[in-house]
């Protein structure tokens, strides 16, 4: 095969091969931008190397071969020491990944041909700088020197002549610091600094290939699911030099804003400077567009190759160029990161400019992106008022913005929180032991930790906002404060206010307001009046988009008439699932314990009854808030004892009453009852179809009631569409023996109402075995719904409650899953299993009806996969209902 590309070989559609910087720049090169010339070692190269620990047989002579016809286009070879070509080793995989080598620059330059860049160019001071530059950067990529030392070499000499900067080293500083550098390099690898300059390319190449396999890399690459199979690709091309004075100079620049998407100029320039230098930070940076007074035709040239870069990528480009000496040079284009207001504005604009189609504009955003938009946020600072004291950043762990008085323990957050008081919890870093106070906070920070730490892990299962390693923040527990880098001190008590979704950190309340995509969505703000901006608009035209393109029906999770309307209004097109648990809490414990305690069918039939008609009434405002879109109702699924007093809380109670010898024979039933239905395992005991087998009644009293309300909705003009859904059932006999009984009641209340009832029985399929019988299975049910929660759980063996806080985290930072499988449906395990009951479902009864509630419902990745599967509809949370509905529209797509 033919490992080495010349950038006018290439194109943009070949990145697995070339990379992603080698395929644009060939691109930019066949667009006739000014691009300086260079070829690109491919990632098939790559993957040979790393396989076989040698490079293929005839690469060295293709190299060769291209490094020729560069040198003859440059009119200089390589190293040449009167006159120098150089060139930059560049790593460039299909994906960029922290922890792969970085670039070496200046690479041809040596004790020689330092001497003769100084002469050709007239700059002694640039030569030496840009030769202590290649040994700093090949020390510390390719030889993996610590580059400490070469900084505090310099930082030594600055300090010797008193200067504060780099720029005011002469050229006699840096030529002795090319000396002690080169003893850097003898010092610490026992070699020294390689003066060939073949060599030097050869060394910086491979470098670049095995930095694929670094553990870094390698973690990075495990946790964003990129193949290790893919490999990086190499590109070498010729330097140009923004360090040649001030006529030179190098900078970044971005065709749109990529954090508002706005048009316009966006980049930051940096005179008299080489690569590197404009971010890391070294000298002040000047906004780009006073390159138009600096150099005009530069900056003429620069706007005319965005307007053209854009139109032909027709997305946002971000760029990176030099000048040297007046003449632009092009880099390095890719389509730029952009934010989620961004994403959505932009796809809006290039498609009013009739660059791209609706069809390729949703594909231009995500639904994780709408959901960042959905969350509450704080207020823009105003205008003229005192500004806001930021005290700090971390990373933007858990998205959401929460106000609270800093608490620093668990306890505190538990007992003020109790007490009314909004809580933030503040800690080094979390551990399981801080579970409870982190339900307690509004949100959680921390000082150390990244993304996968248990703060950011948990709090993102729990919906919470977070900001974690928040590094400045100098967190003291024993004493219960903080000081911030400012030198201010926070303690317990003082309000803050956490971003989550930027990772900022205020002083003081800052105040939230909800967001105008969620007003939009919720028929609050209408898109067409001039309150709303152009992302609600941008939002607004492309649901309408989605929402005719999409397969998938999207339902809501609802328990209660007002979740139920509000997720109409989000668009939810039914009930996907109604839990009735919450529907035995509160007055109706009692209730419950009547019926868990009757001794006599008669005792346990008056406690059914008493039920009954609360029960009907839950559903009649559902029925109605739902009118004429089908409503899912499950029965009965928690363990009785979750409805009985706690068990420690109620020994105590007893025990303080006996010695007083007042106890109450009803106590005493009751904490038999609670010992009689402890369980080791709740998750795993008596619930679900379970409980409708063993406590005679509960299951047809909750039919009874849903046929009831059903039949008063029609009485009052309605279109009630409920269906009725089995929980955990494991075999098609526990279906058969509720749905018979189902269909009695059925009957019953129909003939007595004198009105049809057609209401589907169906069953969740949540534990392995139901999806392995489902041909069976479906025989009896009208439908599937998928519990993904609880099959995710049955399916790994996980409980959730417990793994999420206890060792997720370490699993995450393992890389064991990029992602908990609670978060994004596991489709290779789980998912295995579901299509395989969606295939023999459907097998058995071609017009079974098939859906999914649990959290996965809402989940982007996870709707792409349902859509793939074959289901009819999802079901989520409300508030993320937009979110299925946009990842379904862009899965038909
Ligand atoms: P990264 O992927 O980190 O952006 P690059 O390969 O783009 O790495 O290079 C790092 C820096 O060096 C960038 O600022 C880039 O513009 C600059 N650079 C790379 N190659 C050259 C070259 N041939 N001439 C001048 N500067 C270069
Ligand atoms: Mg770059
Ligand atoms: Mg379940």
């Amino acid at each position: 095969p033919k490992y080495v590309y010349d950038f006018t070989e290439g194109n943009k559609d070949l990145k697995d091969l070339l990379g992603g910087k080698g395929a644009n720049l060939a691109e930019m090169t066949n667009l006739g931008l000014p691009v300086p010339p260079g070829f690109t070692v491919t990632t098939e190269a790559c993957r040979y190397y790393l396989e076989h620990h040698e490079l293929p047989e005839g690469l060295d002579t293709e190299i060769e071969e291209h490094l020729a016809v560069l040198e003859t286009t440059m009119g200089k070879q390589l190293g040449q020491p009167d006159d120098p070509l150089l060139v930059s080793v560049r790593s460039g995989a299909r994906y960029s990944m922290p922890g792969m080598m970085e670039t070496v620059l200046n690479v041809g330059l040596n004790d020689d041909s330092v001497v003769g860049l100084a002469a050709q160019s007239g700059d002694a001071r640039f030569a030496w700088d840009s030769y202590r530059r290649l040994i700093q950067m090949f020390g510390r990529t390719v030889l993996e020197v610590d580059g400490e030392l070469f900084e505090d070499a310099i930082s030594a000499v600055k300090h010797d002549r008193g200067l504060t900067e780099d720029v005011e080293l002469t050229a006699t500083d840096w030529q002795s610091l090319v000396t002690t550098f080169k003893e850097i390099v003898r010092q610490e690898t026992g070699r020294s600094f390689p003066e060939d300059p073949r060599q030097q390319l050869r060394e910086a190449a491979l470098a670049v290939f095995e930095s694929w396999n670094t553990p870094r890399a390698a973690l990075y690459r495990r946790q964003e699911r990129i193949p290790v199979s893919a490999g990086t690709a190499v590109n070498v091309c010729a330097m140009v030099f923004g360090n040649l004075g001030p006529d030179s100079g190098t900078g970044v620049a971005f065709t749109r804003d990529p954090a508002t998407g706005q048009q316009g100029v966006y980049g930051d320039y940096l005179s008299n400077a080489q690569g590197e230098d404009v971010v890391a930070g070294i000298r002040n940076t000047v906004p780009l567009a006073d390159l138009a007074t600096i150099d005009p035709d530069s900056y003429s040239e620069l706007l005319a190759i965005m307007e053209r870069l854009e139109n032909h990528y027709r997305d946002l480009c971000d760029i990176e160029f030099t000048i040297e000496r007046g003449k632009l040079w092009m880099l390095q284009t890719r389509v730029g990161k952009r934010t989620a207001a961004a994403a959505f504005r932009i796809a809006n604009q290039l498609l009013d400019q009739g660059l791209i189609t609706l069809d390729e504009a949703v594909q231009r955003v995500t639904g994780e992106q709408l959901a960042q938009l959905m969350f509450p946020r704080f207020d823009e600072e105003p205008a003229g008022g005192a500004p806001r004291q930021r005290i700090g950043r971390g990373m933007n762990a858990s998205p959401g913005a929460a106000v609270g008085k800093v608490v620093f323990d668990s306890y505190t957050a538990i007992k003020w929180s109790r007490s009314g008081e909004d809580v933030i919890l503040v800690r080094r870093e979390t551990n399981p032991d801080d579970l409870e106070g982190m339900i307690a906070a509004r949100g959680i920070l921390t000082s150390r930790g990244g993304k996968t730490s248990h703060a950011a892990v948990v709090a993102r299962g729990m919906g919470k906002t977070c900001v974690c390693g928040a590094e400045e923040l100098d967190v003291d527990t024993k004493n219960r404060r903080m000081r911030t880098p400012g030198g201010a001190v926070v303690e317990e008590g003082d309000v803050i206010s956490i971003d989550g979704t930027s990772g900022e950190v205020y002083l003081g309340a800052v105040p939230v307001t909800d967001s105008p995509v969620v007003r939009y969505f919720d028929g609050q703000l209408d898109p067409a009046s001039d309150e709303a901006d152009d992302l609600v608009r941008a939002v607004d035209r492309l649901m309408h988009y989605v929402d005719a393109a999409r397969h998938l029906y999207v339902r809501a999770n609802a328990d209660t008439p007002q979740d139920a309307a509000r997720a109409r209004r989000m668009g939810a097109q039914g009930i996907g699932l109604c839990r009735t648990e919450h529907m035995f809490l509160g007055d109706r414990r009692s209730l419950v314990e009547r019926l868990i305690l009757a001794d006599t069918d008669t005792e346990r039939d008056e406690a059914l009854a008493a039920l009954l008609p609360l029960q009907r009434a839950d559903f009649t405002g559902i029925f109605e808030a739902m009118d004429g879109l089908p409503v899912t109702v499950r029965l009965l699924d928690p363990p009785l004892h979750e409805f009985l007093p706690d068990i420690t809380e109620l020994s105590v109670r007893v025990a303080v009453a006996e010695a007083r010898g007042e106890a109450r024979e009803n106590d005493l039933r009751l904490l038999q009852a609670v010992h009689r239905l402890h369980e080791q395992n709740p998750m795993l005991g008596l619930r679900g179809v379970r409980l409708g087998l063993v406590v005679p009644g509960l299951f047809t009293m909750q039919v009874r009631a849903i046929a009831q309300a059903a039949a008063d909705r029609i009485e009052s003009g309605g279109r009630p569409c409920p269906e009725i859904m089995i929980p955990l059932v494991g075999t098609v006999q526990e279906l058969e023996i509720i749905t018979e009984e189902a269909q009695q009641v059925l009957g019953e209340v129909a003939d007595e109402r004198g009105v049809q009832l057609d209401i589907a029985l169906g069953t969740m399929i949540e534990l392995p075995r139901a999806a392995l019988t489902a041909g069976q299975i479906a025989e009896s049910a009208d439908f599937f719904s998928f519990g993904t929660n609880d099959l995710t759980q049955t399916v790994w063996g996980f409980s959730r409650d417990d793994v999420e806080a206890s060792f997720f985290s370490s699993y995450l930072e393992k890389g064991v899953f990029g992602v908990s499988p609670f978060e994004s449906l596991d489709t290779d395990g789980v998912g295995r299993l579901i299509q395989l009951a969606v295939d023999e479902g459907r097998a058995a009864k071609s017009d079974i009806k098939l859906g999914v509630c649990g959290e996965h419902g809402g989940d982007p990745v996870s709707v792409r996969f349902f859509h793939a599967a074959g289901l009819d509809y999802v079901s989520c949370s409300p508030f993320r209902v937009p979110v299925a509905r946009l990842e379904a529209g862009r899965a038909a797509g």
